[in-house]
């Protein structure tokens, strides 16, 4: 995202650079989120509309009255007659500052890297997953969902390897990386994504093919290559997963939406 407005006064805006994430719809409630788990959410009136847009000329959207313009680069999107805005941090227990306080920033020059190879060896629940860990804001700040694909592949860590079943050479490898790709240097450069968005394409490293599947408490998208993410593969946790995996040539939405219909039916 490379912009973003809007007329309310929302508690959270979502910040520029970060991606969205998925689009939701409930009837005519819509929400927007972005893989920092920012939530907007826009309530429509019955002739309210989201448009798509070419143009980047903000302030003739102004002029027609949109409510929230948000900027892609190519595109922009505007919400008219929306009847309520508001944004939220999307519910994850583990990013929610009453359960403890904040573990070190990565994006800090001064970044203690040892306090959060500290933080991921000492993990209170030996069962939870690496790809959980590397969100909770206790253990270090700054990781956002793609960031979190990305650096899994590039540790070539199975997604739900168990935190316990790392030692602490491969924490230390996880936080260097994610330290080293957050500082101001590197940050603003455009990386190509090896795995984030790239559902059943091929994976550059081993030819495998990219899969896509929801997991965690906040039930975000994970994108990971089965075939070289093979590291503690043995050890992985078995809560919140699999179930969702998505298929080759599937969409995620309507798998996991007949997934839940098949389950639904079996326990009813
Ligand atoms: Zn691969």
């Amino acid at each position: 995202m490379t912009g973003f407005e809007t007329v309310e006064a929302t508690v959270l805006d979502p910040q520029v650079g970060s991606v969205i994430e998925e689009v939701r719809v409930f009837r005519r409630e819509i929400e927007i989120i972005w893989d920092d788990g920012i939530v907007l959410r826009t309530k429509m009136r019955i002739n309210g509309a989201w448009r798509v847009y070419r143009t980047t000329n903000w302030s003739e959207l102004r002029g027609h009255s949109a409510q929230v313009v948000i900027d892609v680069g190519d595109r922009v999107a505007a919400c008219f007659g929306s009847a309520e805005i508001e944004t939220h941090h999307d519910f994850d227990p583990r990013r929610h500052p009453l359960l403890g306080p904040h573990g070190p920033d990565l994006f800090d020059p001064k970044l203690d890297r040892e306090s959060c190879v500290d933080r991921m060896i000492a993990y209170e629940d030996s069962d939870a997953t690496v790809a959980e860990v590397l969100l909770d804001q206790r253990v270090m700040r700054g990781i956002g969902n793609v960031f979190r694909c990305e650096l899994l592949w590039s540790c070539e860590l199975h997604p739900w390897a168990k935190i316990s079943s790392l030692n602490r050479n491969e924490c230390r490898e996880l936080v260097s990386i994610a330290a080293e790709m957050l500082q101001p240097e590197t940050r603003g450069r455009v990386a190509t994504l090896a795995v984030y968005g790239r559902h059943g394409k091929e994976c550059e490293r081993c030819g495998g093919q990219i899969r896509v599947t929801h997991h965690g408490e906040a039930n975000r998208v994970l994108y990971w290559c089965p075939e070289c993410q093979t590291r503690h593969s043995g050890s992985g946790s078995t809560r919140y997963v699999t179930e969702h995996d998505t298929p080759p040539g599937a969409h995620p939405a309507e798998f996991i939406y007949l997934s839940d219909l098949e389950r639904a039916r079996k326990s009813g």
